[in-house]
């Protein structure tokens, strides 16, 4: 199992099965926002997205949504929203997994982590033994950020199956 390897694929956000996660025992939801839930350029989420995150929440999931992006942007996208939030992340090796964990007494065994990126929310993930699942990214364009990662995720790939 590598690290830059997620535990779970899921092409379609939104098919995210709650209940069964929930009975596999999963309890928090570390979330990315950008081309994970919402494309870069939605300052606040759409119905969709609304109705997705209230279903997480009567499932009994607690949210948090885990952002590198600004805390300006990711404070606007998640008011009213029955969700917590972290901003400047710095996934993959910032502290804020190690911070939140402790700060909010959550349990390693009870977290999922999920994310469209392979360098930030996946290695992440991995490097404190999270459970990961990597969603289908929105949208092709990205920030400069995104296509740098991207760009190196495909140079990653491309390795891996020469080894
Ligand atoms: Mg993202």
């Amino acid at each position: 199992m590598s690290l830059f390897t997620a535990d779970e694929y899921l092409e379609d956000l939104f098919s995210f099965d709650a209940e069964e996660y929930r009975r596999r025992g999963f309890s928090v939801i570390l979330l990315d926002i950008d081309n994970t839930l919402s494309p870069h350029y939605a300052q606040r989420p759409d119905e969709k997205v609304k109705g997705f995150l209230w279903k997480l929440s009567n499932a009994g999931f607690r949210v948090i949504l885990l952002s590198n992006n600004t805390k300006e942007r990711v404070a606007t996208y998640a008011k009213n929203l029955p969700v917590e939030y972290w901003y400047f992340s710095l996934k993959p090796i910032g502290l804020s997994y190690e911070y939140l964990i402790r700060k909010k007494h959550l349990k390693k065994e009870e977290i999922l982590c999920i994310g469209d990126q392979m360098l930030t929310d996946v290695l992440g993930g991995n490097l404190r033994g999270l459970h990961t699942i990597c969603v289908k990214p929105l949208e092709d364009k990205d920030n400069l950020p995104g296509t740098i990662s991207r760009a190196l995720e495909r140079v990653i790939r491309h390795v891996g199956k020469k080894m």
